[in-house]
């Protein structure tokens, strides 16, 4: 990991204990996949209380059993998406959506062409056009961030829909440097939480420690 990466205030690294030990139940070649799906699960948790930490409140009156009293409740006026990059990210959706009851969840459809290591694209259920891109917030959901160019294709995406960078955010489990470097040459401001950033990328794409492949151990597909 070189150092810009660890100055950088937009890349947040959820250093929780529990992540820790969750990530290395993840890791463990030997977990089986029920068990990788739940302390994913529970990762899940800790990376979207972390990266929904700066989200707008508003105040509203509460009438309790006993008194009326000013509380602090997300902004009214704000759209939540929650964009799972298909299949990976689709572990992210169901907890996500527990933590967050008013998003919509759009799908978004990619593999990796395992030649090019580019992505190719089978679904987008965004719509053409957000009706108020800047009220509009994106919680972009895929385990690895790997190459970057899923990440970044899908960031392009939304962008190209008019939603300012800083409504979007990234959230993976791992992330190689050289995806983070990718995605930074582009948009140096786009929030990424991740439980930790690993040391690199093998020639065939995958991360160094890592995990092996992400939709292979949740969906229980190894050996296909
Ligand atoms: N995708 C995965 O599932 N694993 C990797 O290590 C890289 C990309």
């Amino acid at each position: 990991m070189n150092n810009t990466m660890l100055n950088d205030p937009n890349t947040i690294v959820c250093d929780h204990p529990l992540c820790s030990e969750n990530l290395t139940v993840i890791r463990d070649k030997n977990t089986s996949a029920e068990v990788f799906r739940n302390a994913v699960r529970r990762l899940t948790y800790l990376l979207l209380y972390t990266a929904t930490s700066d989200l707008e409140t508003e105040e509203v009156t509460t009438v309790t059993p006993i008194a009326e009293c000013k509380t602090q409740v997300l902004k009214r006026d704000k759209k939540i998406i929650l964009a799972p990059i298909l299949r990976a990210g689709l572990i992210f959706s169901d907890i996500a959506s527990d933590i967050l009851p008013n998003a919509s969840i759009r799908h978004i459809g990619m593999y990796r062409d395992e030649n090019t290591l580019k992505p190719v694209w089978y679904y987008d259920k965004t719509p053409i056009m957000f009706d108020e891109p800047q009220n509009t917030i994106i919680f972009i959901l895929d385990p690895m961030v790997a190459t970057g160019n899923s990440a970044l294709d899908c960031i392009n995406l939304f962008v190209n829909k008019k939603i300012p960078i800083e409504n979007i955010r990234f959230i993976s489990l791992l992330a190689a440097p050289e995806g983070l470097e990718k995605i930074r040459k582009y948009y140096p401001d786009i929030k990424i939480t991740t439980a930790h950033i690993d040391e690199t990328l093998s020639k065939t794409g995958y991360i160094i420690p890592g995990l092996g492949d992400a939709g292979d151990r949740i969906f229980n597909t190894l050996g296909d």
